[in-house]
């Protein structure tokens, strides 16, 4: 990973710049852009030499090595800092004063940006993957999760059903809390086997019971054995 980023920069910065400053290419007026590929190239020299420290084999090094890896690497970020400072933020005559310079510069700073950013830009694109997978998975959690337990056909059949009339139940109990309305006289009524025995009118309990098993006023067993008279 070092020695991915270190070892190009220390190649170009290598050549270029000696190859340039030969030629009378004059340093940048406005910020010292050749001083900065310099120092950049010898941070990059730096951290390819203890990148590659490990490999004498000497187990004293290592510490040392990682202290100075890390102190190194610091370095080269806050260099990095400055570097965009000088050519992005401040622009100054250097486009035109040291063209070479200047290109180089933005070069290596975009290689360095797009080496720190590409954990990010790996982080963003799993976020349109997330985006397009995540209602898929909830609608597999959703077909596998188990649907609310309903009463079957035959239990519900074997529920007590009984025509309503005068009498039958107390004038004050004598309405279905699922619709709200009074019993009339005629109507089927169904008497759940939940202890308190409620009772609702059959259409509007036996609704209930495809989707639920429990009573709807007290959430005991609909279908539970038949409390002892
Ligand atoms: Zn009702
Ligand atoms: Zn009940």
């Amino acid at each position: 990973m070092v020695l991915a980023l270190g070892l190009p920069q220390v190649i170009v910065i290598g050549v270029v710049v000696p190859l340039y400053a030969t030629e009378g290419q004059e340093e940048c007026p406005s910020n010292p852009l050749r001083a900065w590929l310099v120092v950049q190239g010898l941070f990059c020299v730096c951290m390819v030499l203890l990148a590659c420290a490990p490999l004498c084999g000497d187990t004293t090094l290592r510490q040392p090595v990682a202290a100075a890896s890390g102190w190194v690497q610091w370095g080269a970020l806050a260099w990095l800092c400055i570097g965009i400072w000088w050519t992005i933020f401040q622009r100054g005559s250097c486009a035109s004063a040291a063209p070479v310079t200047h290109a180089l510069t933005l070069a290596v700073l975009a290689y360095n940006l797009m080496f720190y950013a590409l954990p990010c830009l790996g982080f963003l694109c799993f976020i349109p993957l997330i985006i397009f997978c995540l209602p898929v998975a909830l609608r597999l959690v959703a077909s596998v999760e188990p649907a609310p337990e309903s009463v079957s056909e035959d239990v519900l059949s074997s529920l007590e059903v009984t025509r309503y009339a005068e009498g039958l139940c107390p004038k004050e109990d004598a309405a279905c809390v699922i619709c709200l309305d009074e019993y009339a006289p005629g109507q089927d009524i169904r008497f759940l086997n939940c202890p308190a025995r409620h009772h609702y009118h059959r259409d509007c309990i036996d609704a209930w019971l495809r989707t639920n098993n429990t009573c709807p006023v007290c959430r005991e067993p609909a279908a539970a054995q038949p409390p002892a008279p």
